[in-house]
């Protein structure tokens, strides 16, 4: 099995400034607007790649006005996008112009990274890879595609104990031990290069996480269909005694949820049957999208979610 990162959800407390940042800022394309399956006064906005593949996608669920999260024990600590190696310059003076918070460049694993925060702080980071040029990228006004992001590097997560969410990595999603530094192990599914990587930071003493605007609400990782996800299930129910969910229907994908022994909630999200399954790949993210279930609510459902204006993107 070699199961990457699928996407990743987060809390937000604004949905135009999270609209503005993910679109205008990181130049993503705004794959899909829907609401929360569970919660439909909420919107789930996802943003990706052009095609909204699998392992360019982060959604979030804006709760306006949400209190902030706290980053602790048991969370996801930071996502990692790649970009190519020459890029890095561009988007530090793309932050410092767009007033977004950033750190110096650090080196991990090897690799330059250039830390930096949404609007929400939750921590975000550019991963300068040499050799992906070439890979294709969405170009928009302001970010040539040379420049561009290209999908997740990975994620880190913030655990008290790292040795039994490890387990979950590589006896059932194929990542392999790769390295350690510091308090952080890297596990990675080789030879594949998008969300291949998860790090482990394996450190005591902080207080659990608190979710609000800035967490991240889970992870998911890859299943071709839906036999496979019914085998990784399995697995981790037999394996590893780890409670799944039963599939739950996401419409552009199906999902099952457990939480991971360190305390983050993962899912395993199947790549069927995609974004362009309810509009035109050509129009993706333009008219609001509802479940079948909803839409006769739809009417109510639009007076109760926040104005938002899709045509600031490049203005923002
Ligand atoms: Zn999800």
């Amino acid at each position: 099995m070699r199961n990457t990162l699928h996407h990743i959800t987060a809390i937000s407390g604004h949905a135009q400034r999270t609209h503005d940042f993910y679109t205008g800022v990181l130049g993503q394309r705004f794959v899909k607007k829907t609401v929360n399956f569970d919660d439909p006064g909420t919107y789930h906005f996802y943003f990706g790649d052009e095609a909204g593949s699998p392992g360019t996608i982060m959604t979030h669920f804006p709760f306006e006005g949400v209190g902030p999260g706290r980053l602790g024990i048991g969370e996801t600590q930071e996502t990692m996008y790649r970009v190519p190696k020459a890029a890095l310059g561009f988007w530090t003076h793309r932050f410092v112009e767009k007033g977004v918070v950033h750190g110096a460049l650090e080196t991990r694993f090897g690799e330059t990274v250039l830390p930096f925060r949404d609007p929400d702080g939750m921590r975000l980071a550019l991963v300068g890879l040499a050799g992906i040029e070439a890979e294709p990228a969405r170009e928009t006004a302001e970010i040539p595609a040379e420049m561009a992001l290209r999908g997740f590097h990975g994620v880190s997560l913030l655990l008290e104990d790292g040795e039994a969410t490890a387990r979950v990595l590589t006896e059932v999603f194929g990542f392999a031990r790769t390295a350690s530094e510091g308090t952080t192990t890297r596990y990675r599914v080789e030879g594949e290069s998008l969300g291949a990587i998860v790090d482990i930071h394996a450190a005591g003493g902080f207080l659990p996480a608190r979710q609000g605007a800035g967490s991240v609400h889970h992870i998911a990782f890859r299943a071709k269909d839906d036999a496979e996800q019914a085998e990784l299930a399995a697995r981790l129910r037999q394996e590893l005694k780890i409670a799944t969910t039963e599939q739950k229907d996401r419409d552009y994908f199906r999902s099952v949820y457990f939480r991971s022994p360190g305390g983050v909630i993962f899912e395993i999200a199947t790549d069927e049957p995609g974004f362009a399954v309810d509009e035109p790949a050509e129009s993706l993210g333009e008219a609001l999208k509802l479940p079948a279930n909803l839409e006769p609510f739809r009417a109510k459902i639009e007076g109760l979610l926040p104005p938002l204006d899709t045509q600031r993107a490049s203005a923002a």
